[in-house]
């Protein structure tokens, strides 16, 4: 794969020129190389004044309210793959946490562990797409930390990230704060995002054309909270799937949920991967869908305003919360049978966030 393009946005990744400049031990070492590869690789790319300050820390200015902080390590391999790479992945992944409890993300942290070898060229698309992630979601990367670890130590390059948002005003949004009789909403189809890292790996036995669905979500999150101040859960269903993210909720508020199996979105490409290799799509992971559970009376009103942003274009009901049985989620099959949707047990797939 070595002589084919890298391209952040679309298909084919591959790993970057073979004879160009490398991450070394030197670059980690804290001195002068270490310096001109924060200037050159980080600082004028991310570029704002609370990362250029170059203190210990990131001096912001608080709003008032409540802060929702976030952090999040990412080990995917491979780093690039169809719709997205560890940088976008890294962005998104921290962004949607942060504004999944009702808040407006503002800062994130990165830190990198760079394995010695790894192309500079790589290095320079993963931050490029980390910029242009950080960019669409209006979040600023103000703080960040640089390691370098021996060849063969890590698979290139791992970033961990951490984020802060303000909690908008007067909203109590949490796991928790599902209530019997609300409705389950989907911003779209499920397990996009480990098919297409599944894909990048060659172990799908098929040409697949599925794109991972990495995306901030927080625009997505602003169009439903101006829509209604009745959204009472907000939960990006990433590693374990809609299955396990849905079993937390109903542990977490000690109710039911009852879902429609007919009724979740499940791209063509993606079930018959499922089929193939033995998988069920509620557990696949995904990292650009959130759950909602929303009170009935509000249920159209959000999804008519999921449905004008871009990333909740296929917003749809999935089910509802029930008294009975606490702390259960039960799906409704298309046969018209009913049966237990339990937490993913042990490892599905390895290394997809
Ligand atoms: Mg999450």
């Amino acid at each position: 794969m070595t002589d084919e393009t890298i391209n952040i946005e679309g298909a084919v990744c591959a790993p970057p020129l073979p004879h160009g400049e490398q991450i070394v031990m030197g670059h980690g070492a804290g001195g002068r190389m270490s310096h001109q590869l924060i200037q050159k690789a980080f600082m004028s790319v991310f570029d704002n004044p609370a990362l250029k300050s170059g203190d210990d820390a990131a001096l912001v200015v608080p709003e008032h309210g409540k802060l929702s902080i976030s952090t999040d390590a990412h080990v995917v391999f491979p780093l690039f793959f169809p719709g997205g790479d560890i940088g976008k992945l890294a962005v998104c992944g921290t962004v949607n946490d942060v504004a999944m409890l009702g808040a407006k993300p503002l800062y994130l942290t990165a830190g990198f562990i760079l394995e010695e070898g790894l192309p500079m060229e790589t290095l320079k698309l993963v931050v490029a797409s980390m910029k242009s992630a950080a960019d669409e979601a209006g979040v600023q990367i103000v703080a960040g930390d640089t390691k370098v670890v021996q060849r063969g130590k890590a698979d290139g390059l791992y970033i961990t990230t951490a984020g802060v948002g303000v909690v908008r005003e007067g909203v109590n949004i949490g796991g928790a704060q599902a209530k019997v009789g609300d409705v389950v909403i989907l911003s779209g189809s499920i397990g996009d995002h480990g098919i297409a890292v599944l894909g990048a790996r060659g172990e799908l036995g098929f040409e697949s054309t599925i794109q991972s669905d990495v995306a901030p979500l927080n625009h997505l999150i602003d169009a439903m909270l101006d829509a209604s101040n009745n959204v009472h859960v907000l939960r990006d269903p990433t590693r374990g799937g809609l299955a396990t993210t849905l079993n937390e909720i109903a542990v977490q508020s000690n109710v039911g949920i009852s879902l429609e199996e007919q009724s979740i979105p499940v791209h063509p490409e993606v079930n018959a991967a499922c089929e193939m290799l033995g998988f069920d799509a509620l557990y696949v992971a995904n990292e650009g869908k959130l759950v909602a559970i929303v009170a009935k009376e509000d249920a159209e009103k959000v999804l008519s305003a999921m449905k004008q942003t871009r990333y909740g274009e296929g917003a749809i009901i999935i089910g509802e919360v029930t008294a009975e049985p606490k702390s259960r989620v039960l799906l409704k099959t298309a046969l018209g049978s009913t049966r237990i949707v339990d937490m993913l047990a042990g490892e599905m797939l390895p290394r997809i966030c």
